[in-house]
């Protein structure tokens, strides 16, 4: 029996979101079935935009994106604000939704400049969270935050006009902007997720801890039956008669780093994938009914924490100093310049 006590956030997404951009998902992060390239109508229909787009740079570039079966034209303004109503509370702090604003920007840029979406051929982005960014269209807004709709959607479309038009670079080009929802102290490198080294996404503090994030650490038990199982599902050679868990490794952001399961090394990252945990920073413990995973934060942990943007705001950091923060040695610079 698998006993697993975790709560899903609707933020549950972002571990999936964005390494098969690079194409380089390890299997942890590998959604269980691959998305294909899928045809799409050529038609392109025009989306409802928001009116605070007028006048603004993000308004004045031209976003296909697919929604709803079909290609859809909007703005980049418009496109931002159901991408930052599906990735981020709308009550963290301004600052924070900004820098969520930046991020996602970027990563819509850094799609449109690099092919745009694999999964739908001719749309620039797609709202598949296993391909492209997660996105709400108004009636899922008005659903999700009922009466608080006009607010909400207040500070959302401040947060993208905040931001009007920036996006984060790296010697000139939009940088791969990673995020997840909380780290374990520090972030962790893409080298150790992906396995390629990106010089902007290195290991840094991350502020936020168990009194400012939900489900801050969260435990996961399996049955020996099923531990044996799930690891021999990928690792036939594993053993029955071995040591259930020995030699755990943790790398310096304090995540893990790799174990030796039923006689089998296994990777951190790919700990996480086979047992659905939460994250790798984790502490595995073993007694009288199975093998216990306690873990620390939520997602694959590379690039920006959301929550501990909201920390670093609540800090007083303006959104600018939050992504040189989590993305060190990128500079802002305007879309105009970039699309
Ligand atoms: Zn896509």
């Amino acid at each position: 029996m698998k006993r697993m006590i975790f709560i899903s956030l609707t933020a549950a997404l972002f571990s999936v979101v964005f390494p098969i951009v690079l194409g380089i998902l390890t299997p942890a992060e590998r959604p269980k079935e691959e998305p294909s390239p899928v045809e799409i109508t050529p038609e392109i229909s025009v989306v409802y935009t928001s009116p605070e787009a007028q006048g603004t740079e993000d308004g004045e570039v031209e976003v296909v994106v697919f929604i709803d079966g079909k290609a859809q034209k909007t703005d980049m303004h418009s496109y931002l604000v159901g991408v930052l109503a599906a990735e981020m509370p709308a009550s963290f702090e301004l600052e924070a939704l900004k820098a969520q604003a930046v991020a996602a920007r970027t990563f819509a840029v850094y799609k449109m400049k690099n092919g745009g979406s694999e999964r739908y051929q001719n749309a620039d982005v797609c709202t598949d969270i296993t391909c492209c960014q997660a996105y709400c269209d108004e009636n899922e807004m008005r659903e999700k935050w009922g009466a608080e709709f006009e607010s909400m959607l207040g500070r959302i479309e401040s947060a993208v006009k905040g931001t009007d038009g920036d996006c984060s670079v790296y010697e000139g080009e939009p940088i791969f902007a990673a995020f997840h929802s909380s780290s374990c102290g520090k972030t962790e490198t893409c080298a150790a997720v992906w396995g390629g080294e990106i010089p902007y996404l290195i290991s840094v503090d991350s502020p936020e801890n168990g009194d400012s994030v939900p489900n801050y650490t969260s435990r996961v038990s399996v049955s020996y039956d099923e531990f044996l199982k799930t690891v021999k599902e990928r690792y036939p050679e594993a053993e029955s008669g071995a040591e259930w868990v020995r030699d755990t490794v943790n790398d310096e952001s304090g995540r893990l780093k790799s174990a030796v399961l039923c006689g089998v090394e296994v990777s951190g990252t790919e700990i996480r994938g086979m047992f659905s945990l939460r994250s790798a920073a984790m502490e595995i413990s073993c007694d009288e009914y199975g093998v216990n995973f306690v873990t620390t934060g939520y997602g694959h942990g590379v690039g920006m924490s959301q929550y501990g943007a909201n920390t670093l705001a609540e800090r007083g950091f303006v959104y600018s100093d939050i992504i040189a923060w989590y993305y060190p040695g990128t500079e802002l610079m305007s879309i105009k310049d970039l699309t």
